[in-house]
Order: C-alpha cells, then structure tokens, then sequence
C-alpha cells in the first residue's frame, strides 16, 4: 500500500516550521498585550451565512463549505474577522468600547497552493471596535509595524489607501454598490482595463483613470494630487481628508508609511474607510492586511458600531523573515540526556529525570533500553543535548551521578540535589 500524503494545499509543519510559526504567535500575542488587546477564540467552524454575509464573492468562491450531520451549512473560517462580529453582537454586546480583541489561528480558503498561497494558513488577528476616529485607525496600522518589527524583519513597506475615495466616485454616479464592489475586486488584483470595462459612465471612468495614473513624489504629495483632482467630489474628498488625518497621525508617531495608493482597494467587501498592507520588497504578495469596517457589525444584528481590525499572515511572515535571514531571539536553555547503566537503575534515573525537568531543564530519558557507550554516542550525533547525565550504581551510593558536557568532553561527579543548579548555571 503506498503512504498517504496530506490533502493538496495542506501542508505538515515540520519542528523547525512550527517553531518559527509558534514565535511569529509568540510575538504576535506579545504585541496584543502590548497595545490593550484581549485574546478570544472562536470556533474553526462557524455558520456558512455568518462567514459569507459580508466577505465578498472572491472568499465565499474559495470557502471550504459542507453540510454537518445535523445538515446544518456550515464552512471553515476563511477570517476572523466575521466571529468577532458576531461576538461584538452577542456575548461581547454588552462590554465597554472601545473593545480591543485579538485571535491567532489557521483559516482555510480553496486558493490556488504555490509559494506563500495555501488553502490552511495562519493568521494573527485584531480588532478595534467602537470608535470612528483616525487614531483608532492608526492604532491598527501601529500595532502592525509593531509586529513586523518585533518578530525581526527589517524591511517591509505600508501601503495606505482609502475605499472611501473610489466608492465615494462611484456612488456620485449611482454605480451600484453590488457593482461597485465588482470594480473594487478587479481593482484589488490590478486588474485596471477590466475594472473600468465594468463602468458605463465615461465621466466616472475618467476620473478613476485618473487616479489609477496619478503621480507624486511623496505620501503626502499624493494626498495633495488626490484633493485636486477630485475637486467637486464631495464624498471622495471626505474620505481623502480622513486618509491625511490618518496618515499624519502614524508618521507623526514615528512610523514610515512607504506608499499612499490612490486606487488602491482590497477583496473584502466590508471595508468602508483606511485599508492598508504590508509587503516585503523580495515578495509579490502581502503579509498582512486591513482596515475600517463601519456597517458589519449593524449588518450582523448589532447596535451600528464603527471598528477597524487587521489580519497578518503568519506563514509570509515567517517566509519573509526566512529571506531575510531574521535569527529567532529565543532563550538558550542547557539540554541533558539521562542515561542509567544497568536496569537496577531505571527507577532512580527516571526520578533524577522528573526532578530535572521540575527544575526546568529539558531532560530525555533513553527510552531505547541501550548500552551507556551506544546511547552516548546517538546523544552526540543528533547535537541534541547539551550534557548526559549517567546514573550508576556506585555513584548512586554517594548521592551522586556523573555528568558529561557533550561538547568539551569532559566529566564530572556531581551531587544529585545540586545536579539542576549545576546544568543550569
Ligand atoms: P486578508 O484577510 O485577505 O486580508 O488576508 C490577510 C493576510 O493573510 C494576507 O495579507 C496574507 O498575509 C495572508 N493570506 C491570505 N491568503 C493567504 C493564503 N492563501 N496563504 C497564506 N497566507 C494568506
């Protein structure tokens, strides 16, 4: 019989990925803490309606979507962000704003699998619900550099754009918003002719044209050009003066915002305000992404709550720092094999063992039943540890084992219940 493999855009996160993954979350949860947030976890499975109300036709396409056995539709998390809706509308109904909730987890979307694309990734998530202010906004894009910077990438480029300024064109002229959302999707891939092919209005094109072509030299030249040009735009100027409080608000703070997109735009349909990304220069693909989502929440059945949230994708991020050669900043704790020499010593072994590991310090017992030489001699092969600790009979007699540094060579007799301060130190 042959061996089974994962399912295809699955993939087993071997001990050196998953490492990286867990410090990527370590530093992620750090971050949280940091600024305020709350940590929640939310189920992998939710109801189909609650994920596709308001993902948008490019996520609810690629859903992984089944009847349970209760024939209840239900789909795989393609986000976070529609749970933490769905809480802010029932058991978080009732909890003072703002609400600052982070979540970390895999999600699940049927993309087509290549380098940095896979249909299980994972991502670390917050959301900031209650307040409509720019500063809330730059919270959200300040944490994000915050967790670019605190896992160790060294370069990486915001990019800052507002939704507000290409839906505010097309509702001037009565595009609809099912349409709207359209233009805004092919947008989002750069998808420019065929986003503009979906307009019939030469005015509206016109000025979208405009701003997909627009130059300057600095974000907040951009800012100035897109104020010009749409002069008599009443709420796209709106949404351009709340993208140049936000953008003064996070370079004031100290943090460099690369980009300001006049066209720019993002999959998902709830946003209506700032969206914005990271990219790394080395990757075609982002490694996070969001924005403000002001009608989700009143969509779900909630009092109209204005939020505004992120996603990292963890798995880029770790890919990025692979690239960038970023070295894990992890504690070095000393590592001991425990070895016993003859069975009669098993039992004290493995409680030598215990104690160790009670101490903190990682102890592996030989659990191959090998002779001391065979068992030293795998111990220095894999580079696993640090000491072997070897528990004999004579030794035992005297309160004492023998320990052997694994790279110097060296050993020593040493007294069982100064052994953990010993390897520590
Ligand atoms: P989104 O919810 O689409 O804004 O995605 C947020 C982040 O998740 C993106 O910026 C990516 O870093 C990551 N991401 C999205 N799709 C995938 C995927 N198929 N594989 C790995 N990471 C992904």
């Amino acid at each position: 019989m042959s061996t089974f493999q994962t399912v295809r855009g699955m993939r087993d996160l071997l001990p050196e990925e998953a490492e990286v993954i867990n410090y990527v979350i370590t530093k992620a949860r750090q971050t949280a803490t940091l600024y305020g947030f709350r940590e929640v976890i939310t189920p992998i499975v939710e109801p189909y309606e609650l994920l596709s109300a308001k993902s948008g036709e490019e996520i609810r396409q690629r859903m992984f979507t089944f009847k349970d056995l209760g024939d209840r539709t239900v789909a795989l998390r393609p986000e976070f962000t529609a749970s933490i809706a769905r809480l802010a509308t029932t058991a978080m109904k009732n909890e003072p704003k703002p609400l600052r909730v982070f979540s970390v987890g895999s999600v699940y979307r049927y993309d087509e699998p290549q380098k940095g694309r896979y249909r299980e990734f994972w991502q670390s998530n917050f959301e900031l619900m209650g307040s409509a202010k720019p500063e809330a906004d730059a919270e959200v894009v300040l944490l994000t550099n915050s967790v670019m910077k605190n896992v160790g990438l060294q370069d990486y480029a915001i990019k800052l754009g507002h939704v507000g300024v290409l839906k505010g064109i097309m509702t001037q002229h009565s595009v609809e918003d099912k349409m709207q959302n359209a233009v805004l999707q092919r947008m989002d891939k750069k998808e420019y002719e065929a986003a503009l092919a979906l307009i019939s209005s030469d005015e509206c094109r016109n000025v979208l044209q405009g701003l997909i072509e627009l130059k300057y030299d600095s974000v907040f030249d951009a800012v100035k050009k897109m104020k010009t040009h749409l002069q008599g735009y009443e709420k796209a100027l709106n949404a351009v003066e709340n993208l140049s409080a936000i953008l003064k608000l996070v370079t004031e703070s100290g943090c460099e915002i690369e980009t300001v997109d006049p066209a720019f735009a993002r999959g998902l349909e709830y946003y209506t305000g700032m969206i914005f990304e990271v990219h790394v220069p080395e990757m075609n693909i982002a490694l996070g992404g969001g924005g403000r989502y002001d009608k989700l929440i009143e969509v779900f059945g909630g009092e109209p709550t204005p939020a505004v949230g992120v996603a990292h994708g963890l798995d880029r991020i770790a890919l990025a720092m692979q690239s960038q050669k970023t070295a894990l900043k992890t504690e070095e704790k000393k590592k001991v094999v425990v070895v016993p020499i003859r069975e009669e010593q098993k039992g004290e072994a493995l409680k030598i063992a215990q104690m160790l590991r009670d101490a903190g310090v990682s102890a592996k017992f030989e659990v191959m039943g090998r002779k001391m030489a065979k068992a030293m001699e795998d111990a220095d092969k894999r580079k696993e540890a640090d000491y072997a600790v070897i528990v004999g009979e004579r030794e035992l007699k005297e309160g004492k084992v023998v320990v052997k540094d694994l790279s110097k060579r060296t050993q020593t007799e040493v007294k069982i219940e100064e052994l953990a301060q010993k390897i520590k130190s």
